[in-house]
């Protein structure tokens, strides 16, 4: 979380005493809210009847499930070993390998399994940068190239990537964190101008979890390439929405999570290009030749293979589904919203998530009305709820605090249905509007239409 460490650029702070504490009109909404869906009883705490929160996380897809399932008893040998059983589990490791290979257009030699999105970022960025700094002797912490392994990246990673940039800093590296557009775009150019002769790594994510922005990639892949620098992506959010081809990218390096391709939490992937010199994160014994030691997670990695080659025969069609769900939400909410608009909507964008400013109410006090009414969605990044600070992404296209504090995520995914969306469009105006009725940052005026202070 980024209260834990100094920030790379900064990030202002909470002002106090202009709008009402979410905290405490939590038991208002809880008295006042009524569910369209439910003739006017709230539902239960925790009843969800909208689920638009795919980006922090996904159901596991009932075939993934069922892929799985064997691996936890029947074929519950361990893959290392030289029997039978492990032989077979072996085999499903080795199936499941192919599997992430083919969504990404690698060689299944080139996947090495992981726990999760978060390892993966961070055995490529430390995998590539420690070892230069071994061989540096200055352990001062700068921004400019001078002497140091250098890395450039974007002030709208995940945390994943930038606080391991951060902890590399501290051990001496340069890290250039690149300004973003108002719609989340880096500009390639920008890239270019940062490269220098320490430059080590190019770690830059494909889509953002926040925004749903996805980078020009190619543009960046070659440019790296010319420089002959690593290249790494954080596709968490691209695998399984958008196409995703390690060659076409010109990627080295790429991140992979299960969980938010419909298949079980703490199982992931990392791909490393062939001939790319990477050390080793995790000290242990041979596993996946010793690139990353302990013993495999047979059950998940069958469960990630699985969710990828679903994904993989179905991306065309979920994606233009999901993108009409998602238009059609944004478009509505816009309509029927005084005020609000969609940020980074004039990106390319992946086709699940829409990200709004309500301006006038916290973001806070609106998920919470939202979530007693049985929608769930995000106020930004999962792993940052509580967080007081506003989103490091939304300030980084240039929102006010408060604006970014009045933005919501919505991410719809394969399970969303025209019913929710319905449902989605009764509850959010009507919330919208009864927090502004009790938030002095937000008046109203004679023709009806909001005005902020
Ligand atoms: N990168 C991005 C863009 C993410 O959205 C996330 C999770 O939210 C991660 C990395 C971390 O992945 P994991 O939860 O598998 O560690």
């Amino acid at each position: 979380m980024w209260s834990t460490v100094s920030r790379p650029f900064p990030t202002p702070r909470r002002r106090r005493g202009r709008q009402a504490p979410w905290f405490l009109l939590f038991w208002k909404l809880r008295v006042t809210t009524k569910s369209p869906a439910s003739n006017g009883t709230p539902p239960a705490l925790g009843t969800t009847q909208v689920y638009l929160d795919y980006n922090a996380t996904t159901p596991v897809d009932p075939a993934v499930l069922d892929a799985m399932l064997p691996y936890f008893s029947d074929d519950f040998a361990n893959a290392s070993s030289i029997h039978s059983p492990g032989q077979r589990a072996r085999s499903a490791v080795e199936i499941a390998r192919e599997q992430v290979a083919a969504l990404i257009g690698a060689d299944p030699k080139e996947i090495v399994f992981t726990s999760g999105g978060t390892e993966s970022d961070n055995h490529a960025v430390f995998g590539i940068v420690a070892s230069p700094l071994d061989s540096f002797t200055s352990f001062t912490s700068s921004t400019s190239c001078a002497s140091h392994p250098h890395i450039i990246t974007t002030a709208i990673e995940h945390e994943a990537v930038l606080n391991a940039c951060q902890a590399l800093e501290k051990r001496g590296a340069a890290v250039t964190y690149l300004p973003v557009d108002k719609n989340g775009l880096v500009d390639p150019a920008a890239v270019r101008a940062a490269i220098c002769p320490e430059t080590a790594l190019i770690t830059i994510m494909h889509a953002n979890n926040e925004l749903g922005t996805v980078q020009p990639l190619r543009e960046i892949g070659r440019i790296a390439a010319q420089a002959d620098t690593y290249f790494h992506t954080d596709a968490v959010q691209s695998a399984g929405k958008i196409p995703v081809d390690v060659n076409a990218l010109g990627v080295d390096l790429l991140a992979l999570s299960g969980h938010k391709i419909y298949a079980p939490k703490g199982i992931g992937a990392l791909y490393i290009r062939s001939g790319t010199r990477l050390q080793q994160l995790l000290y242990g014994g041979h596993h996946q030749r010793g690139a990353r030691p302990g013993t495999e997670n047979v059950a998940g990695i069958v469960g990630l293979g699985a969710a990828c080659a679903i994904a993989r025969k179905s991306l065309v069609e979920n994606a233009a589904r999901i993108a009409a769900l998602r238009d059609r939400l944004e478009r509505e909410i816009l309509a029927r919203v005084p005020d609000s608009h969609a940020n980074a909507s004039a990106a390319p964008r992946t086709p699940n998530t829409s990200n709004i400013i309500f301006p006038g109410i916290e973001g806070e006090a609106l998920l919470i009305s939202l979530d007693l009414q049985g929608l769930a969605c995000s106020t930004g990044a999962a792993c940052s709820s509580g967080a007081v600070e506003p989103s490091h992404v939304l300030t980084a296209i240039g929102l006010s605090p408060a604006d970014a504090r009045a933005s919501l995520r919505f991410s719809l995914g394969r399970q969303t249905t025209e019913g929710e969306i319905d449902l989605a469009l009764q509850i959010i105006p009507a919330a919208v509007a009864r927090l502004r009725e009790l938030s002095p940052a937000y008046a109203r005026t004679s023709v009806g239409a909001g005005q902020r202070l």
